[in-house]
Order: C-alpha cells, then structure tokens, then sequence
C-alpha cells in the first residue's frame, strides 16, 4: 500500500437512535444512525412506523371497507 494516500482505517462503534452500539471497522470514527439491525422492522419483525396523523390507520380501514365491497360483489356473483 502507498503510504499517505489511505484513510485510516480503525475500530469505530457505531451508535444508533434505540441505543444499539455496534462495533465495527472504518475509517470513520463515532458514526451514529437513526436505525440498525436490532430495531429496523425488517429484522424484528415488528412494525415500527411514526404514525403521527393517522394516515396509516386511515388507509388501512379504507383498503378493508374496500376489500369487504369486493367479496360481496364476488360472493353475489351466481
Ligand atoms: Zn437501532
């Protein structure tokens, strides 16, 4: 390797938002992230959404009544 050219590459730990700290290599140093692997809902499986006007639970009972609307047309269906 040339000398001078590199960043230098060391131990950092990585602080995320739910107070995860994650060790790891880089040539940054003290990164901190709004989400990691220990709170992303992709990998806990729980949803995790900032629901603050209610859009969410609005779509939600719309798409229901909407799906409802559709198995009655089907159900009527001979
Ligand atoms: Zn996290």
């Amino acid at each position: 390797m040339k000398q001078g050219i590199h960043p230098e590459y060391s131990q950092t730990t990585i602080t995320c938002a739910c107070g995860n700290v994650i060790e790891a290599g880089s040539t940054k140093k003290d990164i901190r992230v709004e989400i990691c692997s220990e709170c992303h809902p992709f990998f806990t499986g729980k949803q995790k959404l900032v629901d603050t006007a209610g859009r969410v639970e609005r779509f939600r009972s719309k798409y229901a009544k909407f799906q409802k609307e559709k198995e009655k047309k089907e159900n009527a269906k001979p």
